[in-house]
């Protein structure tokens, strides 16, 4: 018997089992792998597999939003942290990790641990009782993924296959840019007098992006992508370019109903329409962060920062996710879980990792902790403490259940943007004042709310 099923044994599956286990419950850890199942992108059956690149990202957590979420992770006993630091590899700043060392280490400490039980098991129905964590990643094996469409509504669970580059807002040039919404079409949530940054190209300018696109890198597809169709109203951007050299022209770079301010005559005291132009969208509520709309891409990271920062207005551009493609599985998780990972319609199922909506091995890792810890606090007859939304856990956290816009949401890495801005304070020091902020009021978290089961 346990107290807790944990359904996938990846990196939030077994981040969330070792906070639980170490608290005091009993877990229940079901992976697929190891029962004659695979995903398509996973090799192996150990658990915590990375599937592709062996990184971590930054371990900067003075400067780096990732690294900070590194820092608080080691502060709450991760046991990917420490697995990580024991496969660690040399790579600069970044934490890299020997991938098979890794996994047996987070093997061998939950196999070992006396409050979990690992099943090498398919799951293909939520339970309809008893608390449960669904940490089955972007490849969630299909029955259950379709008992998860069951649960939520058949249009919570998305699919997708190319993303648009998100920007942030204190790194656009605004004296080359207007604000403005199509047909000064503004709604009441709108702001500043409309709801888009647009970035305007004369015909020159166009062309050349144009060409940019036509040449730039792309990456292939993987064997078992190529019969995934694109999605309506998600054609990459280099894709609609090869139909003709006007077509986005006359598609997400149309500039009708545009007035540039830069380009004013008698005639038009207003400002004449572009010849194209690139908006954004803002794309959390805090405005921190703007996405490029219509320009999901599958070009090269690098080839998408070369390209994109010939755009007027952005050629100091820092982006918080580039666009990119592969086949994704995840919840619309500012509308179907509430702001402890639960499942609305049925709350004894918490959610956790990249199916939730965020994106990479540490985040997903984090919000593993994170659902682990909210489901000790549960079992405790504890009212859940909400982390500081200062914290790189908390702002991750309260990016995916529902600060994040519903309608446009996507998968999203911890960046800085994601935090409460902290306006008064200089550009050159403000990723530091972020990082001590975050140190600061997670310590005061810590001391106050960080209390083991009863035993
Ligand atoms: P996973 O680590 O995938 O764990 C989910 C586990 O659930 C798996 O072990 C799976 O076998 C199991 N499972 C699924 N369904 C069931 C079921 N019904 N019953 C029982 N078990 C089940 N992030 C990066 O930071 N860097 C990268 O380079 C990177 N590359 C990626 C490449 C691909 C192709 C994909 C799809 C994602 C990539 N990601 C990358 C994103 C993300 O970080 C990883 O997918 C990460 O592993 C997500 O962690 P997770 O715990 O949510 O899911």
């Amino acid at each position: 018997s346990h107290d807790v099923h944990i359904i996938g044994g990846g990196l939030a599956g077994c981040e969330a089992a070792w906070q639980l286990a170490q608290a005091g419950a009993k877990v229940r850890l079901s992976e697929m792998r190891g029962s004659g199942e695979m995903t398509p992108a996973h090799q192996t059956d150990g658990l915590a597999e990375l599937v592709c690149s062996n990184s971590f990202r930054s371990d900067d957590d003075t400067k780096n939003a990732v690294g900070l979420l590194h820092y608080e992770m080691r502060a709450l006993d991760s046991l990917v942290m420490r697995a990580g630091k024991a496969a660690r590899v040399p790579a600069g700043s970044a934490m890299a990790v020997d991938r098979d060392v890794f996994s047996a280490e987070v093997e061998k400490a939950l196999g070992q641990h006396p409050n979990i039980t690992i099943v090498r098991e398919r799951v293909d129905h939520l339970p309809d009782s008893g608390l449960t964590i669904v940490a089955t990643g972007p490849l969630t094996a299909e029955a259950l993924a379709g008992s998860i469409v069951q649960a939520t509504g058949s249009d919570r669970l998305a699919f997708f296959d190319a993303i648009a580059p998100i920007v942030h807002r204190d790194s656009i040039d605004m004296s080359k840019v207007w604000i403005q919404s199509r047909w000064n079409k503004t709604t009441e949530a709108s702001n500043e007098g409309g709801d888009y940054i647009n970035c305007p190209m004369n015909e020159e300018q166009y062309r050349a992006f144009h060409k940019g696109l036509m040449e730039g890198e792309k990456t292939e597809f993987k064997q078992w992508e190529k019969d995934t169709p694109y999605f309506d109203g998600c054609m990459p951007i280099e894709v609609m370019a090869e139909r003709g050299w006007e077509t986005l022209r006359y598609g997400p770079m149309k500039g009708v109903g545009l007035d540039n301010p830069f380009d004013t005559t008698p005639e038009f005291p207003q400002g004449r329409w572009p010849y194209a132009v690139v908006q954004l969208r803002q794309d959390n509520k805090l405005g921190t962060l703007w996405n490029m709309v219509g320009f999901q891409t599958k070009l090269k990271y690098a080839a998408q920062i070369e390209l994109f920062r010939t755009i007027p207005g952005l050629e100091n551009a820092e982006f918080a996710r580039l666009g990119g493609l592969h086949r994704n599985t995840f919840l619309n998780s500012p509308e179907v879980l509430d702001r402890q990972l639960r499942l609305k319609a049925a709350p004894h199922i918490r959610f956790a990792g990249q199916v939730t909506g965020c994106e990479g091995y540490v985040e997903s890792a984090a919000i593993g902790l994170v659902a682990g810890l909210m489901t000790a606090a549960e079992l405790a007859g504890r009212a859940w403490q909400p982390l500081p939304p200062t914290t790189a856990l908390g702002a991750l956290l309260s990016h995916i259940t529902g600060d994040a816009e519903a309608a446009s949401f996507q998968p999203m890495n911890v960046n800085f943007g994601l935090f409460p801005p902290l306006h008064d304070v200089g550009k050159k020091v403000r990723k530091e004042a972020y990082t001590t902020r975050a140190k600061a009021d997670l310590g005061q978290w810590i001391a106050a709310h960080r209390t083991p089961l009863p035993a």
